[in-house]
C-alpha cells in the first residue's frame, strides 16, 4: 500500500518542543495532515520509553499504535474526512559531539529499532557512556560511526540516517563541523547508511549534485518540535505496512517500494542562503564569496547556508538529474498558504479557522496540497486557496530565503495579482471603493445586473407564450459583409472575430446563434451567449428570440456575472438577495440607529465593502 511516513520527530521531553508533543496529539495531527506511519522520536528518554510501552501496542511487525482505549476518544475530534489509521515506528535522534582529525564535529544521527527489547538494549549501553536522562534528545561525546557500531551490534535489523545532513551546525555535511563525504564520517561502516536525510534546508535537486549520495536513498521527514509541524516534510512509501518493508524499501534502491520525498521549498528552510541573522544580512553563495565571507555589517564570517555547502562539494552543475531517481514533491504548508492569502500569521485564529474548514471539507492537509483538483478545492469556499495551491504545484512562487537560524518567507502573490483575484472573484457580491471613478461606475454595473436578472426572467415567461415564426437562413445573413458572413457560417470550434465599436460584432453575434439553431438544429437552450454589457446581453435575446421554436427552451444570453450568479442559484443553492445600495444604507441605518446620518451611513457601508474586499471577518482586529 502506498503511505505517507515523518520518521523523525520529538517528543515533549526533548529541549524546546512543545508541551502537547505526546502521542495523542501525535495520532490527531498524523490524520489531519495524512501521514500514515510517524516515528516515535526520543526512545532514549526513559520517561518516554515508558509512555512507549504505556500507550502504544504493536499491530504489525515492528509497527505501533495508539492503544484502542487512548484512540477512541480522540478519534471522535477527528474530522470524518481525515479519519484513518496512524502507525509508530521506534525512533531517536543522537546529537554527537566529538574529536576527529583535530577537528570538532557535530552531527545529529537517527536511530530506529523493530523492537522495544533492543531500544532497552541500546538505551543501557548509552547510559553507561553518557547523559541520557535529561533532554529527549541527548548529547553524547561520541564518535557517529561508533554509534552506529553500538546500534549494530545491539540489533543489526534496526537502521541509521544521518539526520538533516546540511545543516550548518549540527549535520553529517555542515559547514561548521561537518565531514565532507559519507566515509570520512562513518569509515568502513559507509555500506551500513544507505538513508540519509535532506532536512528543511536542501531539497533532492540540490543532493542530486553531490555524487557522494549516489548510493543511498534521501528521506524527508518534519522534524517537528510540535504537532502541527508534523508531515511538513515527509517521505511517501508503497509496500507493506511493517518495520521491516519500510527498512527494505530504502536499503533496496527500489523506485517502486521507496516513492521520494514530499518537501518544502528549501528556501523555506533555515538556512538556505548565507548571512547573518543579529545583522539581517541575507546572502547568496555568489556575493558572500565576493565579499570572501565577511559581514558587512559587523565584520564577523557568516553563516554558511545550505546551498552554499552544497555547492562547495557538489561534483555536478545545478540542474543535474541522475537516473534512477526518486520523485520529490515541493510543498508549502497549509497554514503558511493560509496566512500568506489572509496576511495574519500562521498561528492566528483565523488561520486556524480556515484550515478547520479546509479539512473538514477536504480531507487530509497532503492530500490538498497534492492531489485535490481545483473544483474539489474550491468547495471548501476558502478565499484563493485554489489559486495558491496550484501556484504552489506549478513551483509559481516567490521565496525570500531563510538564512542563519531564520525561516523563508513565501509569496505566493503579489499584491497586484491578489488584487486582481479577490476583484474577479468577489465583484459580483461586493465592489472595492476606492474614489477611482471607473470602479464607481462597475459598483453601478453591477447593481443592474441584479435588477436585469429578474426583468429576464419576466421576460423568458412571456417568452414562452410568444408565437414565433421559423426563418430562412437568407434572411439571417443579408446585410453582413463577407467577413462576418464567413464567422456565421464557419464550424470551428473557437474563433475570435476582432472589430472595433460599432462594427456590428452583436449582429454577428445574433446570426452565428440563429444559425446554428435553424440551420443546424442545435438545441437553443444549449447555446450560452455571454456579453461584457448587460445592454448588449438584453439586445442579444431580444434578437434571437424571434429565431426559436416556441417549443424550444430559449438561448441564455448574459454578462459574465450575471451567468454566474445564475450558476450559484441553480447548484448551490445560493438564495440570497443581493441587497443594493439603498437598501444597504437604510439596514446600516435601522442597525445604528435612526439618528445616524446617510453620509455616515455610506461611510459604514464602504468600510464594510473595503473590509470584505481584503477577507477580513467581524472577529478580525480592525487596527
Ligand atoms: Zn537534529
Ligand atoms: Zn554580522
Amino acid at each position: 500500500m502506498k503511505f505517507i511516513a515523518d520518521l523523525h520527530l520529538h517528543s515533549k521531553y526533548s529541549r524546546a518542543t512543545a508541551r502537547n508533543l505526546d502521542f495523542e496529539n501525535l495520532y490527531y495531527a498524523a490524520q489531519i495532515k495524512g501521514v500514515r506511519v510517524v516515528g516515535t522520536g526520543d526512545f532514549t528518554f526513559p520517561a518516554w520509553i515508558e509512555e512507549i510501552e504505556s500507550k502504544l501496542e504493536e499491530t504489525e511487525p515492528g509497527l505501533f499504535s495508539l492503544k484502542r482505549q487512548i484512540a477512541k476518544d480522540i478519534d471522535k475530534t477527528i474530522p470524518e474526512k481525515c479519519r484513518n489509521p496512524v502507525r509508530f515506528i521506534l525512533q531517536t535522534e543522537i546529537s554527537n559531539i566529538y574529536k576527529k582529525d583535530d577537528r570538532v564535529r557535530k552531527n545529529h544521527n537517527l536511530v530506529y529499532f523493530p523492537d522495544i527489547a533492543s531500544v532497552k538494549k541500546f538505551n543501557a549501553k548509552l547510559d553507561s557512556i553518557g547523559n541520557i536522562k535529561s533532554d529527549g534528545r541527548p548529547i553524547l561525546g561520541l564518535d557517529a560511526a561508533d554509534l552506529l557500531s553500538i546500534m549494530l551490534d545491539i540489533n543489526d535489523k534496526g537502521f541509521f540516517v544521518p539526520a538533516h545532513i546540511w545543516t550548518p551546525w549540527f549535520s553529517m555535511f555542515g559547514s561548521k563541523s561537518g565531514f565532507d563525504s559519507i566515509e570520512e564520517c562513518f569509515g568502513s561502516l559507509k555500506e551500513y547508511i544507505f538513508a540519509v536525510e535532506t532536512g528543511l534546508s536542501s531539497d533532492p535537486p540540490m543532493n542530486w549534485r553531490v555524487e557522494d549520495l549516489d548510493n543511498v536513498r534521501l528521506i524527508s521527514n518534519s522534524d517537528a518540535h510540535s504537532p502541527g509541524y508534523l508531515g511538513r516534510n515527509a517521505s511517501v512509501f508503497n509496500t507493506k505496512l511493517s518495520f521491516f518493508h519500510i527498512r527494505q524499501a530504502l536499503e533496496k534502491n527500489d523506485l517502486e517500494k521507496y516513492q521520494g520525498t514530499i518537501d518544502m521549498y528549501p528556501h523555506q528552510g533555515k538556512y538556505h542562503y548565507d548571512g547573518h541573522r543579529k545583522c539581517d544580512i541575507c546572502l547568496n553563495p555568489a556575493t558572500t564569496a565576493r565579499i570572501d565571507g565577511i559581514c558587512p555589517e559587523c565584520g564577523r564570517k557568516v553563516t554558511y547556508g545550505v546551498l552554499n555547502r552544497v555547492q562547495e562539494l557538489a561534483t555536478r552543475p545545478e540542474g543535474y538529474l541522475p537516473e534512477n531517481r526518486h520523485g520529490f514533491k515541493s510543498i508549502i504548508p497549509l497554514a503558511d498558504i493560509l496566512s500568506e492569502i489572509f496576511e495574519v500569521g500562521p498561528k492566528t485564529k483565523k488561520v486556524a479557522g480556515y484550515y478547520n474548514r479546509a479539512i473538514e471539507i477536504l480531507g487530509p492537509e497532503l492530500g490538498i496540497l497534492l492531489e485535490k483538483s481545483v473544483q474539489e478545492i474550491e468547495t471548501a469556499n476558502v478565499p484563493l486557496l485554489a489559486e495558491a495551491i496550484m501556484k504552489m504545484r506549478t513551483g509559481d512562487v516567490n521565496i525570500d530565503p531563510g538564512f542563519d537560524g531564520e525561516y523563508g518567507k513565501v509569496n505566493l502573490f503579489s499584491r497586484q495579482q491578489k488584487e486582481h483575484l479577490k476583484g474577479e472573484k468577489y465583484l459580483l457580491f461586493d465592489l472595492p471603493v476606492k474614489k477611482d471613478k471607473s470602479k464607481v461606475k462597475a459598483k453601478t454595473k453591477v447593481k443592474k445586473v441584479i435588477v436585469k436578472k429578474e426583468s429576464q426572467k419576466q421576460k423568458r415567461f412571456k417568452k414562452k407564450s410568444a408565437t414565433k415564426q421559423p426563418v430562412k437562413i437568407q434572411t439571417l445573413l443579408s446585410g453582413l459583409n463577407s467577413a462576418q458572413q464567413k464567422a456565421v457560417e464557419s464550424s470551428a470550434r473557437a474563433m475570435i472575430i476582432q472589430a472595433g465599436p460599432g462594427t456590428g460584432k452583436t449582429r454577428t453575434l445574433t446570426a452565428k446563434i440563429a444559425h446554428l439553431i435553424s440551420k443546424r438544429q442545435v438545441d437553443p437552450g444549449s447555446i450560452l451567449a455571454l456579453t461584457f454589457t448587460n445592454k448588449a446581453a438584453g439586445e442579444l435575446e431580444k434578437r434571437i428570440e424571434k429565431y426559436v421554436p416556441k417549443t424550444k427552451a430559449p438561448v441564455l444570453a448574459a454578462t459574465f456575472h450575471s451567468f454566474c450568479l445564475k450558476l450559484l442559484k441553480e447548484y448551490k443553492g445560493f438564495n440570497a438577495v443581493i441587497v443594493d445600495e439603498s437598501l444597504r444604507i437604510s439596514l446600516i441605518r435601522e442597525a445604528m440607529g435612526e439618528k445616524i446620518k446617510k453620509k455616515a451611513a455610506k461611510q459604514v457601508d464602504q468600510m464594510i465593502s473595503l473590509c470584505k474586499q481584503n477577507l477580513l471577518s467581524p472577529d478580525d482586529d480592525f487596527k
